[in-house]
């Protein structure tokens, strides 16, 4: 089954059941100034969930694009390295405005998985939150899943991925366990079940996370019963597509097949299993849709995001040896994986790629002399020793090299960075500059894409600028 078919599947599923069909909404939310990206489905509603805005249905399915780049989902250092993430994703989602609620939730997702899909139900492993008795009878009792493959998380155990098992949408407000569905890809791949010790391998793969909004948390952290539970819930594209076609990662679905040819065909690479092929084809779809979005890449926010991601797949681009402007070509091949679903890529795609070639023109100019210094710099480095604080601002500053582009290359190498020691020169070129007089730009002006780099979103978190919305686990 093709995913363009997995998707029509999904929704014509739950039409079928009495949704309504939502389009995508855009990358950038437009009911929420302070969250960075949409990076599920259920952002759209937001407001709908908490009944501050009221629709013509109850009852909603989507296929929502999301990027996870930045913020508290922030999967860019999972691409390349994990089967399973993406930075951008679509998520199909069914979402109950106080209509159905558990039962039905968990029903719909069983009798599309294992009749409209035909999986297999021995694959299938549930997770439920721990104190949740509800899913857990029904998941046991009413769908007859064994008792050993539903599995009760309660609190994160600290594992990179763990899932706590209770989704919240901010401090206070709806909140609620959740119930996620899990494929077992077979003793192949390394890793154990959920809620085990080495559940961060790639062999129990989530699928799908059913959210059952069933309390309003106050700011005292009381936990009063919703009047009318909601379900919101999201399943991974790529990942239901990855199973159905018999492949363990999701860059072997077909979609990223062709991706991947078409950075071979560009990067002049025989190897279609290598890795910067991948992160290249993940790439091209993050930042095309980044901006058909309206996003340009720049020195702050959501801009430096996307020039962060761009630099990172040109920086794959010249790994691989191709040291001209390539990755814009490959818009043409995204429109003819994508363009018939996203209509709004297609109409768009001239100026996706001018705006993407422009900024292969400007990054070219210093890519290469700035893997000279740090390929240079990396062979001087002892053993064991982290890559210093001054190199890593001097490829900031002059070759326009992001903090963590260095770092990535780093990690590829074993190598760690001094994080705090870049911190140090940033502050000290700040003072000079101060000093100096030279930066009297208005405030949030004022270089403001530094802060963001190298403290990355959770700062700004932090500082109540940027706040991302907590969507499964
Ligand atoms: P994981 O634990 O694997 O990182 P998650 O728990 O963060 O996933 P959710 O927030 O529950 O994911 O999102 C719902 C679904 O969206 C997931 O079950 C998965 O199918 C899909 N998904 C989440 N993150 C990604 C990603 N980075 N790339 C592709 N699909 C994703
Ligand atoms: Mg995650
Ligand atoms: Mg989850
Ligand atoms: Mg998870």
């Amino acid at each position: 089954m093709k995913s363009s078919e997995i998707r029509q599947k999904y929704l014509q599923f739950f039409q079928s059941k009495g949704h309504t069909l939502v389009p995508s909404a855009s990358l950038v939310p437009g009911n929420d100034p302070t969250l960075l990206f949409t990076n599920s489905g259920m952002v759209q509603f937001k407001d709908v969930f908490t009944g501050r805005e009221t629709r013509p249905y109850k009852r909603a399915t989507s296929a929502q694009r999301c990027v996870r780049a930045g913020g508290k989902h922030n999967d860019l250092e999972n691409v390349g390295y994990t089967a399973r993430h993406h930075t951008f994703f679509e998520m199909l989602g069914n979402f109950s405005f106080g209509d159905y609620f558990k039962r039905d939730a968990i029903h719909f997702a069983w009798e599309l998985l294992t009749k409209v899909y035909g999986l297999p139900h021995e694959k299938l492993w549930i997770t439920v939150y721990h104190e949740d008795d509800e899913a857990w009878g029904i998941w046991a009792n009413e769908v007859g899943v064994p008792a050993e493959r539903i599995i009760r998380i309660g609190d994160n155990k600290g594992a990179r991925y763990a899932s706590d098992n209770f989704w919240q949408m901010a401090d206070t407000g709806p909140c609620g366990p959740c119930s996620e569905i899990f494929y077992d890809h077979g003793p192949d791949v390394a890793g154990g079940p959920p809620g085990s010790p080495d559940e961060d391998g790639d062999r129990y793969i989530e699928i799908w996370n059913l959210v059952f909004m069933q309390f309003d948390r106050d700011a005292d952290g009381n936990l009063t019963p919703l009047p009318r539970p909601c379900v919101d819930t999201g399943m991974g594209l790529e990942r239901v597509s990855a199973v159905l076609q018999g492949v363990h990662s999701n860059y072997e679905i077909d979609l990223f097949q062709h991706l991947i040819a078409a950075a071979a065909r560009e990067t002049g690479v025989q190897d279609l299993g290598n890795n910067s092929l991948k992160v290249i084809a993940d790439h091209i779809r993050a930042c095309s849709f980044l901006i058909v979005d309206g996003v340009i890449p720049g020195n702050e926010g959501r801009g430096y995001v996307l020039r962060r991601i761009i630099r990172r797949a040109l920086r794959h681009g010249y790994k691989l040896g191709q040291t001209r402007p390539f990755f814009h070509r490959l818009v043409a091949d995204l429109v003819g994986e994508m363009g018939e679903a996203y209509p709004e890529l297609a109409a768009m795609a001239e100026r996706v790629t001018q705006v993407l070639r422009q900024e292969e023109e400007r990054f070219g100019e210093t890519l290469e002399n700035g893997m000279r210094i740090l390929d240079a710099a990396l062979e001087a480095l002892p053993k064991g020793e982290p890559l210093d604080g001054s190199t890593l601002f001097t490829l900031y500053d002059t070759y326009g090299f992001p903090v963590d582009l260095t770092a990535d290359i780093c990690r590829e190498r074993q190598v760690e960075v001094d994080l705090d020691g870049f911190d140090r020169n940033m502050e000290k070129q700040r003072q000079q500059a101060r000093a100096a007089g030279k930066f009297k730009l208005a405030e949030g002006l004022s270089y403001a894409g530094v802060d963001t780099v190298f403290h990355g979103y959770d700062t700004l978190q932090a500082e109540g600028k940027v706040t991302a919305l907590y969507v499964g686990g």
